[in-house]
């Protein structure tokens, strides 16, 4: 049976499927416009049960320190969730606009499948490290260093990659020990709610270890962000809102990652193939519509080159034409919402305002009259003031700006409150590893090189965030550290 029918959609509060004491939300096909059906608004109360849920099953049950048997559920989430891929490929396309194509991927099978790697991580962690005898102040002690889970999580996400996201934090909160309330972004509740009821009904995780919570409303999970009983956040967002959840989160001193906007810039070196790397840069801005935090969103290129690079980026761009996320050839589907498009369309007239020049794309694509549709659009003769330059557009837009040299390149790039990823096109060694070395940022990838796997941390510098998800790093941001010192 589909997932996709609309009273399948539950919270997930101590182990049980429940209704939302808020009553329901629509959700929406960004490609169509279409209602696809509603979701369960939680209310306070739902927040408070969930939380009661997490803390009762953290505190009272061997959870956290059962390892081998979290592996096991972790693994047979994965295998679950394998199980029911279809019916969760069809609502990840339907509610997310995400392209089929990138469900073979982040936007659903990279994601599932990387559950294995948080469930060796539980089994293969060096939990405790034998630090030796010491005798500070004559006493001669032995030393053991343990890593234990934190405690309750509250994950908090937002929809342009709901899987990615949600298993990105899933995978290691759990394996590392902890319980978790996740709140998922409005736009995107049946992505959430289908993963709650395969947990709910297949797998062992121990009733209250996973509690699902969706609403219509922010105040849920600002709520969430303050209350004494969650011990860390785990955030992925606007940096706006990473803001307000640091500030929420300070009263309980609780620990926060974050995970948050950028404006990464693709930087070309004079030594490149500048139209080919052009190409990818304008390709690469134009997947899932340009809703990625990690994306290179601005196009440094040598300035005699400048023309060329733009006729480059130009005919990828206007060779990509939006369309139905259905269609196995279709990398560039609708923006989540009305909303979402409004933000872009009113970036765009800010760009022209601002002198910029729409050397393609700039409006809603013609023939589309349904579904939140954008043309990729990129932008010239911006410098790295401007405010389409400045600020995450979260669409297909790419602006290009030329640089003179190596160090200009690498100063335009540190010009932004950012930091989150990059990338480096040039054929010398030597003045590549001079740049990589110098730009302010979390992931870089050089010559086409991706950084994403399960293994390799991600996160930002700066305004980008604070710590990383995925890899060992990730895996240890939902760890506490405990020293016991034994004497003789
Ligand atoms: P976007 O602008 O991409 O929707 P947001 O950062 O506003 O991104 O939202 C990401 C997630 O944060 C969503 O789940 C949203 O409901 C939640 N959220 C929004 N405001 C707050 C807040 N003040 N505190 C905690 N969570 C919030």
């Amino acid at each position: 049976m589909s997932l996709l029918t609309a009273d399948s959609s539950q919270l997930l509060i101590g182990g049980e499927l429940r209704p939302g004491g808020g009553g329901t939300f629509e959700t929406v096909n960004p490609a169509t416009e279409e209602v696809l059906g509603q979701a369960p608004d939680a209310d306070s109360a739902d927040l408070d049960a969930a939380i009661g849920a997490a803390r009762t099953a953290f505190d009272d049950t061997d959870w956290s320190r059962d390892h081998a048997f979290r592996a096991h559920c972790l693994r047979q989430l994965r295998t679950a969730l394998q199980a029911d891929a279809e019916a969760l490929r069809e609502i990840t396309i339907a509610e997310v606009g995400a392209p089929l194509m990138l469900t073979r991927g982040p936007q659903l099978e990279g994601p599932v499948d990387d559950l294995e790697y948080a469930a060796g991580l539980a089994e293969s962690y060096a939990w405790e490290t034998d630090l030796g005898t010491a005798s500070p102040m004559g006493i001669k002690s032995s030393r053991v260093l343990r890593r234990e889970a934190i405690g309750v999580v509250g994950a908090i996400t937002p929809w342009n990659f709901p899987h990615q996201i949600n298993f990105a934090k899933l995978g290691p909160a759990l394996a590392a020990g902890n319980t978790v309330v996740l709140k998922p972004a409005p736009d995107t509740p049946w992505c959430a709610t289908s993963v709650g009821a395969i947990i709910a009904e297949h797998t062992d995780i121990p009733p209250g270890v996973v509690n699902i919570i969706t609403s219509s409303a922010h105040e849920i999970g600002s709520a969430l962000t303050s209350d004494p009983r969650v011990d860390m956040i785990s955030f992925t967002g606007s940096t706006a809102t990473g803001r307000a959840v640091m500030t929420n989160a300070a009263a309980t001193l609780k620990k926060t990652f974050l995970e948050l906007g950028g404006k990464s810039a693709f930087v070309i070196l004079d030594d490149a193939d500048i139209a080919a790397a052009a190409g990818f840069a304008a390709f690469s801005v134009c997947v899932h519509a340009g809703q990625g935090c990690a994306l290179t969103t601005r196009l440094l290129v040598p300035r005699a080159a400048y023309e060329q690079a733009i006729e480059a980026a130009a005919a990828t761009m206007g060779g990509i034409r939006p369309g139905d996320p259905t269609k196995p050839g279709t990398i560039c589907g609708p923006l989540i919402s009305s909303a979402q498009r409004a933000r872009v369309e009113h970036y765009l007239s800010l760009a022209r305002a601002e002198g910029g020049r729409i050397v393609v794309g700039g409006g809603r694509p013609a023939g589309l009259d349904r579904g939140f549709f954008i043309e990729p659009t990129l932008i010239a003769d911006l410098d790295n003031g401007a405010t389409a330059a400045r600020e995450e557009i979260f669409g297909p837009v790419l602006v290009v700006i030329p640089h003179d040299g190596d160090d200009d390149a690498i100063r335009i790039a540190n010009d932004s409150p950012y930091g989150l990823s990059g990338s480096v096109w040039g054929t010398d060694p030597a003045r590549i590893d001079h740049v990589t070395s110098r730009i302010r940022t979390g992931t870089l990838g050089v010559n086409g090189g991706i950084w994403y796997s399960a293994d390799a941390p991600f996160g930002g510098y700066k305004q980008s965030g604070n710590g990383r998800e995925m890899g060992v790093a990730g895996f240890e941001e939902y760890l506490e550290t405990k020293l016991i010192a034994t004497a003789g």
